[in-house]
């Protein structure tokens, strides 16, 4: 025991020392990344559970490096966050998704809510009203073509504050939903106080929802609170038909997720909204 306590921290040592360094080139290739243009947003489609349209999609953010390959978003956006890169990401993410969202209206299809993910760093930022505005003047795009999604976590960081932007944003007519939910700790007293018109119960739930009691009994009971408070209800993460249906009966209005489609690239979601259109 004596021999292995030094070896096994330097091997920890070691381990650490990668993850730095790991971190670190992460975090210089990020800096250029908006620049040299390996970010792409792909776009996932959100369909009425009952009529099996195409109402919407979400935005998200896919980064592409000649050095470090794909790297997945739950992996660079905390990064961004931290170092505050996702001001100018972010702000790249909503003129990007209102100008594809703009050529889809050119092309003569229905009306579609983009949906984009806000962060915490950019709720926090003072002008995200007048920015979204802007963007939205840029763009030709009405109120109605957008919507913003957030999560309990990030509203929690600093209530008051977010509340208040995020009414601005509802009075302005811009859709709001409540991301994740169902992973995050706010009570249900503060969920009555936020200005949200959907509420995306989270994938976890949402997958085992036909085989495990108690993911259905929080599904349910999701279900039951969007109805109470009149909110909208989207589910993420629906891979099965049995999800689906299962989804379906129970109220959900709207259903997201690889049973349907996968996210995937502008000119592959165009393909979609145009069949979808002609069906
Ligand atoms: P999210 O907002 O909860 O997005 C849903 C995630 O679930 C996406 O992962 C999506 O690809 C994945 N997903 C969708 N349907 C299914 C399904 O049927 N099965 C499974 N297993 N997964 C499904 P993705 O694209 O890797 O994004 C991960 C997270 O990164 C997002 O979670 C969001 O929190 C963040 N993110 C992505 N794009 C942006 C962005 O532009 N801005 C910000 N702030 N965050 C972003
Ligand atoms: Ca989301
Ligand atoms: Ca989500
Ligand atoms: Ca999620």
């Amino acid at each position: 025991a004596k021999r292995r306590a030094p070896n096994s921290y330097q091997f920890f040592g070691t381990e650490m020392n990668a993850q730095l360094q790991e971190r670190l080139v992460l975090e210089t290739q990020l800096r250029y990344a908006l620049e040299r243009n390996e970010l792409q947003l792909h776009y996932q489609p959100r369909v009425d559970a009952n009529s099996g349209k195409i109402l919407g999609a979400e935005a998200l953010i896919r980064w592409q490096n000649p050095q470090l390959g794909f790297v997945s978003p739950v992996k660079f956006i905390p990064i961004a966050e931290a170092n505050g890169l996702i001001i100018p990401i972010g702000e790249w993410v909503l003129r990007t998704a209102c100008n594809q969202n703009r050529l889809w209206k050119e092309a003569g299809l229905p009306p579609l809510r983009v949906a984009v993910n806000l962060s915490a760093r950019q709720l926090a930022q003072p002008n995200l009203v007048d920015l979204v505005a802007q963007i939205l003047a840029e763009t030709n795009l009405s109120v109605d073509d957008l919507e913003l999604e957030v999560t309990e976590s990030l509203i929690m960081e600093n209530v008051e504050h977010s509340i208040k932007v995020l009414q601005e944003l509802h009075e302005m007519g811009i859709t709001l939903a409540l991301d994740d939910f169902g992973t995050g700790f706010s009570s249900l007293n503060y969920l009555r106080r936020f200005p949200i018109d959907i509420l995306k119960i989270d994938r976890s739930f949402v997958n085992n929802v036909v085989v495990n009691q108690e993911d259905a009994a929080v599904t349910n009971t999701i279900i039951n609170l969007a109805k109470d408070l009149n909110l909208h209800i989207t589910a993420e993460g629906v891979e099965t038909q049995e999800q689906f249906e299962y989804l379906k009966i129970k109220g959900c209005d709207e259903i997201q997720g690889y049973y349907f489609s996968k996210p995937l690239p502008s000119s592959a979601i165009t393909e979609l909204l145009q069949k979808n259109h002609q069906s």
